[in-house]
């Protein structure tokens, strides 16, 4: 997908993430308002739809928008927590109206760790058997994770544990942390995580999955976190390949269009003498949450900067 649609179905869950960017305000759309999501997004000749936020499985209508957007042509994916899809028979619900493609949330291989984050005893088992079951209808999966300090430490372990136990799995998604919107609990600004120590494990995960011809994403972090790997950021490629992103939200936001430009961040002075200034979406939340980031400046020739475009761009 390039031009993507976001379509948040509700605003309640069956986890409790501690860090939860749309914490849960009961809200959610009908049916019909759904279709005409899908109407408007069709119009705007956008390139797929994903269903998400917090947790579209728990909506009675999924398995009719999938359907509808399916009978339209149109690509269509659904995030989720993996807590329903642990049941065999809704998997199947989910088949039967042609679901081609699902992401998993999976925090950690650790399972205290993964149940922890989510405030949900058993999450960890139930997203396990969600894969399993998607896996086994053939539906392809991908896997999502929320870099945060109690995973920091082993993005790569967690990697490398999804790929031996399910590897018919490709694509991998890191999101640093967003804690603008989420509860302002002492356990959730516990989870603000340490970019130098998360960055160790992310180059070592990263590696591991080109080296197998993997892909993967990485939002929200800074280039000089992720050096090496730098055509793997969203925002970077949203830079260069001038991409939208167009969200409906449930709550005061609403309907947000995301141009290249809204995938900037907060910059630091000295970015000014970085040569990845110009690619890099700098520090998100910079002045209210992540003052104590380090940024480090970056000298790259002419040509290395080329071929990240040139591979981007590719
Ligand atoms: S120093 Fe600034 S511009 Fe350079 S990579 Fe880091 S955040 Fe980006």
């Amino acid at each position: 997908m390039a031009n993507i649609w976001y379509i948040q179905v509700n605003r309640y869950c069956n986890n409790k993430c501690h860090f939860c960017s749309n914490p849960s305000n009961g809200a959610d759309i009908t049916y019909e308002r759904g279709i005409e999501l899908i109407d408007d997004f069709l119009s705007k000749n956008y390139d797929g739809v994903i269903f998400t936020w917090w947790e579209p499985t728990l909506s009675p209508n999924l398995s009719l928008w999938i359907k509808y957007s399916n009978k339209k042509w149109l690509e269509c994916r659904v995030i989720s927590n993996g807590m329903m899809c642990a049941d065999c028979e809704y998997m199947q619900k989910l088949k039967d109206v042609w679901l081609s493609l699902i992401h998993f949330s999976l925090y950690s291989y650790i399972p205290k760790i993964h149940d922890f984050l989510t405030d949900t005893p058993w999450s960890y088992k139930k997203v396990l058997l969600a894969i399993q079951n998607a896996l086994s209808l053939w539906i392809n999966v991908q896997i999502n994770s929320v870099i945060n300090k109690y995973n920091q430490n082993h993005l790569d372990k967690t990697t490398k544990f999804i790929v031996k136990n399910f590897p018919n799995i490709t694509h991998f998604v890191w999101n640093n942390l967003d804690p603008l919107m989420m509860r302002q609990t002492k356990i959730a600004l516990s989870t603000l995580p340490d970019f130098d120590i998360a960055s160790l494990s992310l180059i070592h995960a990263m590696k591991f999955l080109e080296l197998s011809w993997r892909t993967f994403r990485v939002e929200r972090f800074p280039l000089c976190f992720m050096r090496g790997y730098e055509y793997a950021s969203t925002e970077t490629r949203k830079i260069i390949k001038n991409e939208e992103r167009l969200v409906y939200f449930l709550d005061f936001r609403e309907t947000i269009n995301d141009k290249w430009a809204d995938f900037i961040h907060d910059k630091f002075l000295e970015c000014n003498n970085c040569d990845l200034n110009s690619i890099c979406a700098w520090v998100y939340e910079k002045d209210k949450y992540y003052n104590y980031i380090k940024v480090v400046p970056q000298k790259i020739n002419k040509d290395e900067k080329e071929n990240i475009i040139k591979k981007i761009k590719a």
